[in-house]
């Protein structure tokens, strides 16, 4: 079979595991997903790489001193991020899932029937600590979302000219801070800084007090291009190692008084949450779908045929400290993305920018169309004007201190998911 046929397997709704739990149709780690991460447990400290299978781990240093897992650099899977397995470009992450695709089907035996090989190389998730899986050498954000910028338009400006003239030209974007992007179940500390009431003519210093969520996804450059070497929004998807979730912490008082006239400074700089598996380009190929007409039709060097968006559904938790339960906040889905990835990263490099494996690219806000879909409590609430009602009575504008907010997002096969796992974080008190 040629490489491409046995990529095309790996993929194939019918294809089951002896890891029981990955074939439960709910389950985010399907063998069809086959996500990439970094964990430590009990037994071995040291942190190193592993695919996420079901409700346990792979080992892949494991299986490679096994002799199981065929990769041109030895104890490459040995780092405390992805970095050096992704700089080895897409063919080795194609054989890295297809090897493992078939030492976890069903039908083979290799592991199956072997107890100490697999109690070698399989970790239980429920005994592992998950890790920030790259070293991250340039975080940029976008604000993609054509609903999210136009209810932000409408809010802080004007809803007759919701959108500024240059947003359906350009995915805009600004400059993010890569040093505080942080591994799910990170505690995310309420920051402080300046913020200008309305009755006041100067600014105070204090906690911020309209905290708040960006539902994003994220994406991780696989491989980089160089300092005047744009690439090509047909050539853009090549690039990319594969997604994650992101939540981009925001201090709306803070940004507020601050974006004018260079954009969020203080106000997302503070944390920035991504969920700890990469789910890759290859994984999410049967979820592709059509991006959103364009109109007008962009420039040229960010045209590209085809379908370039994903059906992705996503959706936000909220649970207070007291509660035993969480509320869903707001379910939407990524395919609503008026600019896709492949445009994202065309337009970041086109005036030579050059970017790095591990680099990670944020979507903007995902906003659905209706008002139960957007991805802010900023627009879930309208600045505070309408607070939602939580499940076990409360009400929320923005965050509370020991809340905690949970993404999660999936893509729905037919018995299969191939999905993030949970990003979480939970609010912890501003210093005094
Ligand atoms: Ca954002």
């Amino acid at each position: 079979m040629s490489a491409l046929s046995d990529l095309q397997a790996t993929l194939d709704p019918s294809r089951r595991s002896w890891v029981e739990s990955a074939n439960h149709s709910t389950n985010d780690f399907s063998i069809q997903n086959l996500p990439f991460g970094i964990f430590s447990d009990a037994r071995n400290s040291a942190r190193r790489a592993g695919v996420a299978i079901g409700d346990e781990i792979v080992d892949l240093d494991a299986l490679q001193a096994a002799g199981l897992l065929s990769v041109a650099q030895e104890r490459v899977f040995a780092h405390d991020t992805l970095n050096d397995f992704i700089a080895l470009g897409r063919d080795a992450w194609r054989s890295v899932r297809i090897q493992l695709s078939d030492l976890l089907a069903r039908d083979t035996a290799t592991l199956r029937d072997d107890a100490a090989l697999r109690s070698a190389v399989l970790v239980r998730q429920a005994d592992a600590q998950l890790h920030l899986p790259l070293q991250i050498p340039g975080y940029s954000d976008f604000y993609s979302s054509k609903e999210h910028a136009t209810n932000v338009g409408s809010m802080f400006r004007d809803p007759k000219n919701a959108l500024l003239p240059n947003w359906l030209e350009m995915p805009i974007a600004y400059n993010g801070r890569a040093s505080s992007v942080v591994v799910s179940g990170t505690p995310v500390r309420r920051p402080n800084g300046q913020l200008k009431l309305p009755d006041q003519e100067r600014p105070v210093f204090g906690a911020c007090r309209k905290l708040d969520i960006e539902l994003e996804t994220g994406f991780v450059i696989g491989s980089g291009n160089a300092l005047g070497e744009p690439i090509a929004c047909e050539d853009a998807e090549a690039h990319i190692f594969g997604m994650v979730l992101l939540n981009d912490w925001s201090a709306r008082d803070i940004q507020q008084w601050e974006y004018v006239p260079l954009g969020p400074f203080n106000a997302k700089t503070f944390a920035t949450t991504i969920s700890p598996w990469i789910v890759t380009l290859d994984a999410l190929e049967p979820f592709r779908v059509a991006q959103p007409v364009q109109d007008p039709q962009p420039l040229a060097y960010l045209r590209h045929e085809g379908r370039h968006a994903f059906d992705i559904s996503l959706e936000v938790k909220l649970r207070p400290q007291s509660a035993s339960e969480a509320s869903t906040i707001t379910r939407t889905n990524f395919r609503h993305m008026y600019w896709t990835m492949a445009q994202q990263l065309a337009h970041h490099t086109v005036s030579g920018c050059n970017t790095r494996v591990g680099d990670l690219v944020g979507s903007g806000t995902i906003s659905g169309p209706t008002a139960d879909s957007f991805g802010s409590l900023l627009e879930l609430t309208w600045n505070g004007k309408n607070p939602l009602a939580l499940k076990e009575g409360g009400t929320r504008s923005f965050i509370e201190d020991g809340d905690e907010l949970t993404l999660a997002g999936w893509c729905q096969g037919d018995g299969y998911r191939v999905g993030f796992g949970p990003c979480v974080g939970e609010i912890q008190p501003a210093l005094k």
